[in-house]
């Protein structure tokens, strides 16, 4: 069966997807960020993802969900090698950054995290003032011209600038949760990055500042793409345009390791999934 936008559900889900978001352009008219083919994300001898093969795209908001356990987090670790501060750790398949393969040993991670940032799950401001979390990065990359006003910039682009404006030398401990991760996110994309990581950046939240935070992941996907990972399907349901389902498979002698089910637009995958895990995910009735 065909869907327009406008249908909210066919099938019973748990999850109510906005009605007015305008469809996706065609695959082949969005342009790729990462090209990610049979990637494996190991620990020791234990594989965490398997097999994962997807492309994500640029000016987008990317979701992956699934139930814990399933390799979200590794995954979304493995986009800036991340993982590669964990002893034991390695990835095989290949990872391309808008064609650039930095996926290998040859890659210098600190130049991949300076294009692809990362917000935590937990706020984690520097113990130091508004202004220097800010200008951290800045000041780290030499990027020191216009100083105030790429501090405010960024500070505005979080949503965070009308707030704060006044206490720049305030500690950033002294922000509320959601206004310290607004923080991070300032930091984050004070640099200019390309790509922002989020990996479970609201569920610290109270439902006032994880709006907030969606809020401005919709108000900046026209400059950066972002990569979510939630465990919250409405949350994955109002801000991504795609949305990947991951799962748990099962091997002999208790091998568990995660796999990307599904991978689609994100209505698709709340209202017509194709795959019956995906169906049993989104209606409630697994994870
Ligand atoms: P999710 O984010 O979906 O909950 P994770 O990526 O956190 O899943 O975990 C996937 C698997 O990898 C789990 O079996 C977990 O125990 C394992 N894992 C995660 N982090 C580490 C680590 N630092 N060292 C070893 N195993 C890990």
């Amino acid at each position: 069966m065909t869907m327009g936008a406008e249908d909210v559900t066919t099938i019973e889900t748990a999850v109510r997807v906005e009605t007015k978001r305008s469809p996706l352009p065609p695959r082949e008219r969005l342009e790729q960020v990462f090209d990610i083919r049979d990637l494996d994300a190991i620990y020791g001898s234990k594989p965490a993802v398997k097999g994962v093969t997807m492309e994500i795209y640029k000016n987008l908001v990317t979701a992956i969900i699934g139930p814990s356990g399933c390799g979200k987090s590794t995954f979304i670790r493995c986009l800036n090698r991340m993982n590669d501060l964990i002893p034991g750790f390695r990835q095989t398949g290949t990872l391309r950054y808008h064609g650039q393969d930095i996926g290998g040993s040859d890659i210098d991670p600190v130049a991949v995290r300076r294009t692809i940032g990362m917000v935590f799950q937990r706020p984690n401001p520097f113990p130091k003032s508004i202004y220097d979390n800010v200008a951290w990065g800045l000041k780290v990359l030499r990027m020191k011209d216009s100083l105030d006003e790429r501090v405010e910039r960024a500070l505005t682009q979080a949503a965070l600038w009308d707030e704060v404006k006044d206490r720049l030398k305030a500690s950033g401990l002294s922000l509320s949760g959601g206004q310290q991760q607004r923080l991070c996110i300032a930091r984050a994309i004070a640099v200019e990055p390309d790509v922002v990581l989020m990996d479970e950046p609201a569920s610290a939240l109270d439902p006032i500042a994880t709006q907030a935070i969606e809020q401005l992941m919709h108000d900046l996907k026209d400059e950066y793409s972002f990569v979510i990972v939630t465990h919250n399907m409405q949350q994955a349901a109002r801000v991504a345009d795609m949305t990947a389902f991951f799962s748990i498979s099962t091997g002999g002698e208790g091998a568990r390791w995660g796999e990307l089910v599904e991978y689609d637009d994100t209505t698709k995958i709340f209202t017509a999934p194709s795959d019956k895990r995906t169906e049993d995910y989104v209606t409630g009735r697994f994870g």
